[in-house]
This record gives structure tokens, sequence and C-alpha cells, in this order.
């Protein structure tokens, strides 16, 4: 699945920016271009399926949709497409330049520094 491929993208990356052992991933703010063609719902749905059992199991994923925005390179005219046909709509060229909507992004991700007793782990926090 497509989701699933880039959900696993961005807990690797999410992994990469915890500072240490013992926090945990409050919310994880995303911004999702339109052509990337993810699926909000079933992009959650993927995250806390692979989620479990890590640092960021039960974090809130925010997504924020990036529209696909263009500029032509014939008129120079900058529009919102609507759906990925890359047309002009103000003169029918087909010279687009995509301007954003194309990536995905993850804006921030809020991490909350564990206080809670690790189990098993005699040492660790209280
Ligand atoms: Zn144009």
């Amino acid at each position: 699945m497509h989701e699933m491929s880039i959900a696993m993208d961005v807990l690797k990356i999410v992994e990469e920016h915890l500072p240490s052992h013992g926090a945990r991933v409050k919310k994880i703010s995303l911004k999702v271009g339109k052509l990337t063609a993810v699926i909000p719902d079933s992009f959650k749905f993927c995250m806390e399926a692979i989620t479990k059992d890590t640092a960021a199991e039960g974090a809130e994923i925010a997504i924020e949709e990036v529209p696909l925005r263009v500029e032509c390179e014939d008129c120079g005219a900058e529009s919102e497409l609507l759906e990925p046909l890359f047309i002009c709509p103000k003169c029918e060229s087909l010279k687009l330049r995509v301007i954003s909507g194309r990536d995905l992004l993850i804006e921030s991700i809020e991490i909350e520094e564990s206080d809670m007793e690790e189990l098993g782990h005699g040492d660790q926090g209280r």
C-alpha cells in the first residue's frame, strides 16, 4: 500500500529525531501535498498500525493537506490545480512548474519526556 511505505519512512525519521530513551512522541504534524496521493485517513490508519510498541504509539497525527500549485512557464500564471491534470487554466499550456503540493513534509514532532516507570528496568526513572 502506498500510504504504508510512506508511513514507515515517517516513523523512521521520527525515531531518528527522538532525543533519548524514554521519550515519547506526542504529536506528529505533517504537510501532505496533493500530488503525493496520500489519503489522510488511510495514512493515519497505517501510522497507528506501525507505531504499536514504538515511542510513537498513540501519538496524534495531524495532517495538513497542501494544494497543488503550479506556475505556467508560458504565461506566468500561478494556479491551483484541483486535479492532477497538468494544463494551465489560463492559456492551456502544458509547461507547468510545480510550486507546492508535490512533497510530504514532517512539519513538527512533539516529544514528551517520559517520567513513567519503565517496566522491568529498575534504575530507569520513577
Ligand atoms: Zn499559462
